[in-house]
């Protein structure tokens, strides 16, 4: 698909251009032993979209996330970031780790570290910021999601909530290029989804490119530029928000959409 919206914000699809997509998977296979977890994937993201990935458990949507973070490998095909290979070892892959951010399901803050310490640590190793600067835009982004009061304290001592706000801001100090979300708030208290969704729904306005893998199909509707529906490993079906969600063409969308809805 070639269609390229000219404006991060939500609309229909007006325009094509050269620009090459900022993610662009092509023919992806991956196994884990006689499991075939990837197939055939082919998936393209242009700067300033915002993809949402939706499925049953086990369909491949974190291994999907992963892989496009080189933290696991393909068997078969290839995957570009802004049109570029994934690199092998070494410093090109920390450079890739840092124009990918990612938030986990599990907050992956570091325990023995204030909060501070764990947004300026990226930016001062792989971009070699000064501690002055690399703090300033800290506390910066910490603002920007709410928990700027929290940054002299260590993770233990958030909420959920709090933790999964500062793993966005930690992934955002290294000025990623599209940041990859797998499942953020599947392991928060009810009451604290709605603040990390929040936060993700302001990084799509100011035109942020991102892949998101959520159950919350509020936030889908509400911030999605496409739907891709994942089943088995292979992407079944890829739609606007409001076709996928009131008109699913395949009977595994179907199926999905009628037991999370
Ligand atoms: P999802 O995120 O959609 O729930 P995953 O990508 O986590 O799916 O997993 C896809 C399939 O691959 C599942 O059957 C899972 O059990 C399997 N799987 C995931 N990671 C590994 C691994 N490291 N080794 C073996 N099997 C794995
Ligand atoms: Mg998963």
């Amino acid at each position: 698909m070639l269609g390229l919206r000219t404006t991060p914000t939500k609309g229909p699809i007006t325009m094509e251009t050269a620009a090459p997509p900022l993610v662009e998977l092509t023919g992806v296979n991956k196994h884990f032993g006689a499991l075939h977890v990837l197939r055939d994937i082919n998936l393209t993201v242009h700067k300033g979209e915002v993809l949402v990935v939706v499925g049953p458990s086990g369909s491949g949507k974190s291994t999907l996330c992963r892989a496009i973070n080189r933290l696991e490998t393909i068997d078969e095909g290839e995957i570009r970031v802004d049109g570029n290979p994934l690199p092998g070892e070494g410093r090109g892959l920390a450079k890739l780790r840092a124009e990918v951010g990612m938030v986990f399901q599990s907050f992956n803050l570091f325990a023995h570290k204030t909060v501070l310490d764990n947004v300026t640590l990226g930016p001062r190793k792989v971009r070699r910021a000064s501690k002055k600067d690399a703090e300033t835009e800290a506390l910066a982004l910490l603002r920007r999601v709410g928990v700027e009061d929290q940054a002299r304290k260590m993770p233990a001592q958030l909420s959920g909530g709090q933790q999964q706000r500062v793993a966005i801001a930690r992934a955002l100090a290294m000025h990623p290029k599209v940041m990859l979300f797998d499942e953020p708030t599947s392991a928060l208290d009810p009451e604290m989804v709605n603040e990390v969704l929040d936060a993700m729904v302001a990084l799509t306005k100011e035109g942020m490119t991102m892949i998101v893998v959520t159950h919350e199909m509020g936030f889908a509707r509400k911030a999605a530029d496409r739907v891709v529906f994942m089943a088995d490993g292979q992407i079944v079906e890829e739609a606007d928000p409001d076709t996928f969600f009131t008109a699913p063409q395949s009977e595994r969308a179907k199926d999905f959409l009628s037991k999370i809805l």
